[in-house]
């Protein structure tokens, strides 16, 4: 479907969803987390004494209050300042150490990952691998090489979106519309390159008929590697992380009806067609181009 509007984040229904700090911790388990939500004075008091026991220093009620490592607001003074792993991801630009090529073997990830297995598993989790690819996120040297697949005439307009016309165009799509968490780069592990991209984001822009809050998937691949059951794969890859890491009970796609062989990818996956079809002129050449709509319900995973 259509890249310039599938490949973001936004009005997604997931509030109970995990949230993944750069070490692997869930902040939504973490007391300091719940006592500042939940504004919990003697919460606050008890996780100050804990902690000032496991620390060996001196930490008062006021200094918990943490709205979580990876959102604006206020932190810890741990989180904020001191916390090696957080500094380290950010300088690195990464979404979480699983994204991270150094994460095998990394001396500091390991101080907090030895105590705490749980944050070892969101970790894994959230590293996206299969037989023949890895979904990561794209990076801006990926340019020449999005260039390369995404000018090709025949991919963009089955899916709606217009052939790139430049490298610095492609390098501005990686930096907005494909720079946020739930849109990757389908990497061939064989050779490296970025083959295709795949993610969820809001369906409130769309055609569609979607539920309130029900994202929409996207996904397209470079014509060399058409046919091969790349993007069912990478499809399945997504879908079963989204299953274990988000309480997203539904999605929403649909594909072009004459470009029927991504409605089989969606269809091997499980999505189920709705029996509608609607249109979208504000898609690349969307107009008078009938969409056929499908749904995933994630429980029939
Ligand atoms: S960043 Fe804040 S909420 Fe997350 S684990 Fe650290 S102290 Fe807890
Ligand atoms: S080097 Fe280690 S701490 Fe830094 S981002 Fe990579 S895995 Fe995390």
């Amino acid at each position: 479907m259509n890249e310039k509007r599938n490949m973001h984040g936004g009005c997604i229904d997931n509030a109970s969803a995990k949230m993944i700090a750069f070490c692997g911790l869930d902040c939504k388990k973490c007391d300091a987390y719940i006592a500042t939500k939940n504004n919990d004075q003697a919460l606050r008091e008890k996780t100050a004494r804990l902690w000032s026991e496991l620390n060996h220093a001196t930490i008062l009620p006021e200094h918990i209050n943490c709205e979580g490592c990876k959102v604006d607001g206020v932190k810890t003074f741990y989180c904020e300042s001191l916390c090696a792993i957080r500094q380290c991801a950010l300088a690195k630009g990464v979404a979480t150490c699983a994204h991270c090529e150094n994460m095998d073997g990394c001396q500091t990830l390991e101080t907090v990952v030895s105590n705490n297995p749980d944050a070892m598993k969101n970790l894994q989790e959230q590293r996206l691998e299969s037989a023949r690819l890895l979904l990561r996120p794209w990076r801006e040297t990926d340019a020449e090489v999005l260039y390369k697949y995404a000018s090709d005439p025949d991919v963009g307009p089955r899916a709606g979106w217009p052939p790139h016309k430049t490298v610095d165009e492609s390098r501005e799509i990686i930096r907005t519309l494909f720079n946020n968490d739930t849109t990757w780069a389908i990497e061939l592990k064989e050779t490296g390159e970025a083959i295709g991209a795949m993610g969820y984001g809001p369906s409130c822009d769309c055609a569609l008929p979607s539920r309130d809050g029900e994202p929409i998937v996207g996904y397209w691949v470079a014509k060399p590697y058409w046919n091969q059951g790349i993007c069912t794969e990478a499809l399945r890859l997504m879908l079963d992380h989204i299953r274990k890491t988000t309480d997203i009970p539904s999605f929403i796609s649909g594909h072009f009806v004459d470009n029927p062989a991504s409605g089989k990818v969606m269809e091997k996956c499980g999505f189920v067609p709705t029996g509608e079809i609607c249109y979208d002129e504000n898609m690349y050449q969307g107009t008078g181009r009938p969409i056929r709509v499908l749904r995933l319900e994630i429980a029939s995973m």
